[in-house]
């Protein structure tokens, strides 16, 4: 029976697991009396699987975030950083977009949907040298940063200087990091043509891998091909080995090599996000959101956490992977959960269906386990940017990948900047740790 009063539903972040927790749930908002709020510091959502593919021009960046406003019905958007959460008085606390003003929504059902941040370990140097890919503004960042360093290699006359601007290092070799240096390889190599001086050989990638293998989430076969078509085209693939200190011209390897270097991206692991540790709830060793029965979280009743910052226990005790198809099937859950209890029927058990993997390597090839069939080459690659263009949410935005995409084949990738990377360290002014303090607890 449909419920008398309405029900408030907050759902802190956009992004894969939030954005479609809203969207499942205003399937139901009508039968199950709901009234669907959203909170993301961000007015859009960033479409990840995507970034690298801006980042080296196979794609417009703007086509890799898609509006939240647009992608939802209903629910009421707003936008701003949430900095704190009284539980008992069931209540969240966030800041507007002028970064002052404290706002205060009340309710009775709340998502947690956090995503998590890169994995920056106390690695000297690391923090004022490297770069990330986790946003828009990071991926034309790298891409800024690589044409800048192909400009002054062209005017270098020093061999050793030049290698060393042109030598990019990959720290990270899991699906993000195995792509970058992938699809930089054939983007820097194919830049290099347009330059009188600098020679096609100059370029160089290194991808990095503490384990004893690369894309250590796929099968040993499908990593062990991804390791080979790499170095066949010039990538220098080292496993078991970690990065010790990180200059602005150089990294230092744990086995004392140093390498000359100006562009070091760093893509090994996430870290659960920052408001976590500020709020009173429970965590795992390493931070994340513990839940009980898949995602409502231990000991809060009406506290639900989905995606990259939740540990997700599937039947058979494992978290699933934080990657965008759990946090979706997470937020497929939950909202279908909350209307049970509206609606006072009994719960289902919690599973997500994982459908496979997929990594691109760059140059049209990818390795891909879908449904347990393995694929690799052009074949996966192809199923590779056929499965994405069917995720990205809306048609108008489908079209302008699609169209992107159609445009890339006929003509060639434009090698121009942005600017973006003239900003100083653009990481550090990430996931902003609000420290301030809501009027409920100031005395
Ligand atoms: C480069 C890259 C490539 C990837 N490729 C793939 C892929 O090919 N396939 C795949 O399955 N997965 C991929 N992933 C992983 C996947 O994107 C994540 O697992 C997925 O986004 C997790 O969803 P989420 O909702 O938990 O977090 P997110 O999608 O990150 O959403 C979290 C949202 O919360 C918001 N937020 C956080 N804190 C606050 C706050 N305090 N106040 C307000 N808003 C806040 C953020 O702005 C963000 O919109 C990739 C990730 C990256 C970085």
């Amino acid at each position: 029976m449909r419920p008398d009063t309405k029900t408030k539903v907050i759902i802190i972040g956009g992004g894969f697991g939030g954005a479609y927790a809203a969207q499942y749930l205003e399937k139901y908002a009508r039968r199950a009396n709901l009234d669907i709020h959203l909170i993301d510091r961000n007015n859009y959502f960033t479409f990840y699987p995507l970034l690298v593919e801006a980042g080296t021009g196979h794609l417009e960046p703007r086509h890799t975030v898609v509006s939240i406003r647009r992608f939802l019905k209903t629910t009421q958007f707003k936008m701003g950083e949430v900095y704190d959460i009284d539980f008992t008085a069931k209540k969240v606390a966030y800041l507007a977009p002028d970064g002052l003003s404290q706002h205060f929504l009340e309710y009775d059902h709340l998502i947690l949907a956090l995503g998590s941040q890169t994995f920056l370990p106390p690695v000297p140097g690391l923090s004022e040298n490297v770069f990330l890919i986790k946003s828009m503004q990071d991926a034309i960042t790298l891409r800024d940063r690589a044409i800048q360093k192909l400009e002054e290699a062209n005017i270098e006359e020093d061999p050793d200087q030049r290698s060393a601007l042109l030598h990019f290092v990959v720290v990270g070799a899991n699906y993000t990091g195995v792509e970058v240096a992938g699809e930089f390889e054939a983007f820097i190599k194919e830049a290099s043509q347009r330059y009188d001086n600098v020679q096609t050989e100059d370029c160089k990638i290194t991808l990095i891998e503490r384990e004893n293998r690369i894309l250590n989430a796929i099968d040993s076969d499908l990593a062990a091909y991804a390791a080979k078509k790499l170095q066949k085209r010039g990538v220098d693939v080292r496993t078991g080995q970690t990065v010790s200190k990180i200059f602005p011209n150089s990294i230092l390897l744990d086995n004392g090599e140093t390498i000359a270097t100006h562009t070091v991206v760093w893509a090994a692991g996430i870290a659960p996000n920052a408001l976590i540790e500020k709020l009173d709830i429970p965590v795992d060793g390493k931070g994340y959101i513990e839940c009980e029965n898949g995602v409502q979280v231990k000991g809060l009743e009406n506290v639900w956490a989905i995606g990259d910052s939740a540990v997700n226990l599937g039947p058979d005790g494992n978290p699933y992977p934080a990657t965008a198809q759990h946090a979706i099937g997470g937020a497929r859950y939950v909202a279908d959960a909350i209307k049970r209890k509206q609606l006072n029927q009994a719960q289902k058990p919690f599973e997500i269906i994982s459908k496979g993997a997929l990594a691109a390597l760059g140059c049209r090839t990818a390795v891909a386990k879908v449904f347990g069939v393995k694929l690799s080459g052009f074949p996966a690659w192809f199923l590779w940017r056929t499965v994405y263009l069917f995720k990205m949410p809306g048609f108008a935005r489908k079209f302008r990948v699609a169209l992107d995409w159609t445009l890339g084949l006929l003509f060639k990738r434009e090698y121009v900047q942005l600017g973006v990377h003239q900003l100083p360290a653009p990481y550090l002014k990430k996931t902003p740790k609000a420290e301030q303090v809501p009027e409920w607890q100031q005395s």
